[in-house]
């Protein structure tokens, strides 16, 4: 027997397999879908077995070395969205599979996960046998031990103590052993209020339910009940004896979403956490397989979750980046959920406060169903927002926190309100920069200046995460005159402790969240007012639910306007909107102060009258004028070079293929991607809007199969792409 074997190697040639015999003696374990150990040059390789091959072959084959699964890992439906994975983002089929399983099923990775298993104990005679022997024997242990049985049918065998009259019993064949696989997480448990929805949050419904589209955007402003229509519309699922998928920005950032999911669902739910040890993502993976959960939670890789008959797969948040993969394959999670829509017959709903242009564009011209909710939950209103033009403020002294927010904050202290604070940038300051010969300290490997952490008193590279302790003196002209310019939360924190002396401060971002379940134990603290100020980065922007918070400052709103990236606006909008959500979501009337330095911009103006619709409005028009997204779809090709000059010079190349082949499109390019340089490796990027998907895989097919990328050059395509 021989089979044909999918290995993960950088072998030029994409997607090759290879062909291996089977010692008679494994011949039974074979399976396509099944992971092996094969020998490979001189290495041990794991693959997937991925065809029975029959073909005669003249030249010598290596035999497998084993068969490490007693059951496939790759169905064959895995098999099938692996392939069209494949198809549509130009990755290598191996890296699809591997990306779809958990870290424990994956070929080549070499752990060993332990199955655990509690031992129970049952009757093994009929209870008239048993209480018989129960009259019969003198053993007082023996008669109280198996009157336990008599109204449990198992009992765990931890539970009892008398072990050695345990065994006489098992042994006389009045009691068996069992043995249950035991998952590492605990069981969640029901602790459901019901909420009587509202007549707006039936509608919705209703509407869905009846809707004949196979695809949904629920536009609902933050508070307007969005998760209660998602359980709602599952609850229906379960009925109908399907299962339900809920896909969710990160899980850290949404355990109190979680938290509601489980206290509705109980352990019907399976969490996929990115932060889980891979034996409980295992554990995990295996009741979703064997149908104990229903409901899958989880990030963008949760989509791929091992269910036999989805009934509705739900996005939450649609809008955000982290539903678009960075490395290969780089998949967009909704074009995933839309492909098993089709296959299972199951509707997706997108929800938003700020949904995407491009989803809002077609849900608006029909190709979506368009859902609605104009209004927070019983009728508490949106937050004031109040804009604090930054270039006035500084010129009265205030830098970092302006007059108008200082007295705001200590109104809600004297309240005993709470405050949220966003700065979206880490760190103490932005950068050290000479004053005397303007000397700037730039990570040696990127082409990017670095961030001064003075906890650790460190500067980092926030690309390759480079450090080197911080000097004193210039390594350029040997003064001392080393500033630091712009700051960061680590600044922002030392300057709000200085202010108020007497509030409890807590920060959360990337530097105070480094550890497991960091991010629940900040939110859970200051959930139960704990603290009075709560700041961080874009972190402590989504999905948030804190009753008692009031006022939410942002420093430096409009920084990120300044990002050269057609989605900067759209990016900002969203940001802004929903931090903005997180104050005043019950009977508190809430506030929002914004600081920024372009108060006139659109953005900071829609932003400020919670007005989506104008936002896109304008958004809109800009995007048509210069041909972008939704009016045209991108496709960045990324040549990437340890040689300055030789990638420069493949870029030229390539970009001149494309603008050969491909007329009827716009080619850019070639130009240096945002950051040039990262890791040691320049970077080139060339553009293509398109309409015709079709025309430009063809294309690019042929331009991925003309270069042998190697340790020194390689070509990554992206879809849709979020960095430039
Ligand atoms: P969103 O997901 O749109 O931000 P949520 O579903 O979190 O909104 O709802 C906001 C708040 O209103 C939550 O505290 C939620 O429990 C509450 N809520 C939602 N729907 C109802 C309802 N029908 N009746 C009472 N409270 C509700
Ligand atoms: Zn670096």
């Amino acid at each position: 027997m021989k089979i044909d074997v999918l290995v993960e190697v950088n072998v030029g040639t994409q997607d090759q397999t290879f062909t291996y015999l089977v010692p008679s003696e494994l011949e039974s374990k074979i399976e396509i879908g099944k992971r092996v150990k094969v020998p490979f040059g001189n290495r041990k390789l794991e693959g997937f077995i991925v065809a029975i091959n029959n073909q005669p072959q003249d030249y010598e084959l290596k035999e497998i070395i084993s068969v490490i699964d007693e059951q496939k890992v790759l169905t064959p439906e895995m098999f099938a969205l692996g392939k069209y994975m494949s198809n549509i983002t130009l990755a290598p089929l191996i890296h699809c599979y591997q990306t779809m399983l958990p870290t424990a099923l994956k070929a080549n990775r070499n752990i060993n996960i332990k199955i655990k298993t509690k031992t129970y104990l049952s009757l093994n005679k009929s209870k008239e046998d048993v209480l018989s022997y129960i009259e019969s024997t003198k053993s007082k242990i023996q008669k109280d031990i198996l009157n336990l049985f008599l109204d449990k049918d198992l009992i765990a065998k931890s539970d009892i103590i008398k072990k050695a009259s345990l065994k006489i019993l098992i042994e006389k064949g009045l009691l068996k052993e069992l043995y249950q696989e035991e998952y590492r997480l605990p069981e969640a448990f029901k602790n459901s209020n019901q909420v009587n929805l509202t007549i707006d949050q039936l509608k919705v419904i209703e509407d869905f339910q009846i809707g004949i589209k196979d695809i949904y955007l629920l536009y609902g402003v933050t508070g307007s009940g969005k998760t209660e229509v998602y359980m709602n519309i599952i609850d229906r699922c379960l009925e109908e004896k399907k299962q339900a998928i809920v896909l969710v920005p990160e899980i850290a950032l949404t355990m109190q979403l979680v938290n509601r999911f489980q206290n509705h669902f109980g352990n019907k739910v399976a969490i996929l956490h990115s932060r889980l040890s891979d034996g409980e993502k295992y554990d995990e993976w295996r009741r979703i397989e064997r149908g104990e959960a229903e409901i899958v939670i989880g990030p963008r890789s949760a989509v791929f979750a091992p269910l036999k008959d989805i009934g509705v797969i739900i996005i939450d948040e649609e809008h955000e980046n982290s539903y678009k993969q960075e490395n290969s394959p780089r998949y967009h999670a909704h074009d995933i959920a839309f492909y098993l829509g089709k296959k299972h017959h199951a509707k997706v709903l997108l929800g938003s406060a700020t949904p995407s242009l491009e989803s809002y564009t077609k849900a608006k011209v029909g190709i979506y169903g368009f859902l609605e909710l104009k209004t927070r939950v019983n009728n508490h209103q949106l937050p004031q927002v109040k804009i604090v033009d930054m270039k006035e403020s500084m010129r009265q002294g205030y830098r970092i926190l302006s007059k108008e927010l200082i007295t705001a904050i200590k109104d809600k202290l004297n309240k005993k309100e709470q405050i949220m604070i966003l700065l979206n940038r880490r760190g103490y300051s932005n950068y050290l920069n000479c004053q005397s010969c303007g000397h700037t300290f730039k990570c040696p490997a990127c082409d990017i200046t670095m961030t001064y952490h003075k906890t650790s008193d460190m500067m980092r590279c926030h690309y390759c995460g480079y450090a080197t302790k911080k000097i004193d003196v210039c390594p350029e002209c040997k003064t001392k005159s080393l500033r630091s310019i712009g700051f960061g939360t680590e600044k922002l924190e030392e300057e709000l402790k200085k202010l108020f002396e007497d509030a409890k401060i807590i920060r959360m971002d990337l530097d105070t969240t480094t550890q497991k379940g960091s991010h629940s134990k900040i939110i859970n603290a200051f959930s139960n007012r704990e603290y009075d100020i709560l700041l961080g980065t874009q972190m402590i922007a989504k999905g948030l639910d804190f009753d008692n918070v009031s006022l939410v400052g942002v420093i430096n709103a409009d920084n990120s306007l300044d990002i050269p990236d057609f989605r900067s606006g759209e990016k900002t909008f969203q940001l802004l909107s929903q931090v903005a959500g997180r104050s005043g979501r019950t009977s508190l009337q809430g506030e929002v102060i914004l600081q920024v330095f372009n108060p006139d911009h659109y953005v900071i103006e829609t932003v400020k009258e919670h007005d989506y619709e104008a936002f896109y409005r304008q958004e809109i028009i800009m995007r048509k004028k210069l041909n972008y997204p939704p009016f045209c779809f991108i496709a960045s090709i990324k040549i990437i070079s340890k040689e300055y000059e030789k990638g420069f010079k493949l870029s030229k190349e390539i970009s001149d293929f494309l603008k050969k082949e491909l007329p009827n499109n716009t080619v850019l390019g070639p130009t240096m991607a945002n950051i040039f340089k990262i890791n040691n490796y320049y970077r080139y990027n060339c553009l293509i809007k398109y309409k015709n998907k079709e025309e430009v895989l063809e294309t690019l097919k042929k331009v991925q199969n003309h270069y042998q990328t190697n340790q020194n050059f390689k070509i990554e395509f992206d879809f849709n792409p979020i960095h430039f």
